[in-house]
């Protein structure tokens, strides 16, 4: 049975400080399931983690010299393209690859489709992962709707609805942001379009007080002149 929010990720320990701001975005919008690389070498696959590849609607791995010399994320690989072909071609397996690396095996297949994994622009990666991910979960019926905010303010956690990949684009185009009101603490979080991650917050204008627009229809709060409306 297919979890249609659950992303396994495959990645090696060593790896970790590079990849874990890719994998907190995801976690706004989708449910990672994360299998790390922790001295397992040598141990056969565990019957959790076969679940846990066969219930997964995505697998992620992230190849890198580190990951690729692991016998045990190869295991994992390995049983993750069987299921594949044994399946009608679901998951999908979505390698997010550095690119010096030259993938073997059934990475080297002509028609698998990559993410550049870039250690200098991670905020790049996520973006790109994160838009081919809403275009392949949601493309029968939208199952990624919502964002989870930890607001930057108060640090309680809040929805907000996902806006379209379009208004995403347009503000990573812009270097905008996207608001997210946290009505708790009047604080107005601004999203990195890319990250999907509060880059700053600041107090939310009141209407009231300056007389004009209700919604965020206008681009005219401070320090914010790139500010996309939703
Ligand atoms: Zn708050």
């Amino acid at each position: 049975m297919i979890d249609y929010k659950k992303v396994f990720i495959i990645y090696n320990s060593k790896d970790r400080a590079l990849i874990q701001p890719v994998i907190d975005s995801l976690s706004t919008i989708l449910d990672p399931c994360i299998s790390e690389d922790v001295n397992r070498a040598g141990e056969p696959l565990t019957t959790k983690i076969r679940q846990d590849i066969e219930s997964s609607n995505v697998i992620v791995p992230f190849l890198t010299n580190n990951s690729m010399s692991s016998p045990w994320v190869n295991q994992e690989l390995g049983y993750a393209f069987r299921w594949q072909l044994d399946n009608d071609g679901e998951p999908l397996i979505l390698p997010v690859c550095k690119e010096s690396l030259q993938p073997s095996g059934f990475l080297t297949k002509k028609d698998i489709e990559m993410i550049p994994l870039l250690a200098r622009d991670i905020d790049e990666t996520t973006y790109r992962l994160i838009k081919r991910l809403r275009e392949y979960i949601d493309r029968n019926f939208v199952v990624i709707e919502k964002v989870k905010v930890t607001c930057g303010n108060c640090k309680t956690p809040f929805d907000i609805d996902i806006p379209k990949q379009e208004v995403i684009d347009e503000a990573v185009k812009e270097k905008g942001f996207i608001p997210a009101n946290h009505q708790g603490c009047s604080m107005e979080n601004l999203l990195d379009p890319r990250t999907l991650t509060v880059a700053r917050h600041q107090r939310m204008i009141d209407p009231k007080n300056i007389g004009i627009v209700t919604s965020h229809k206008v681009g005219s709060f401070s320090g914010s002149p790139n500010y996309q409306a939703l």
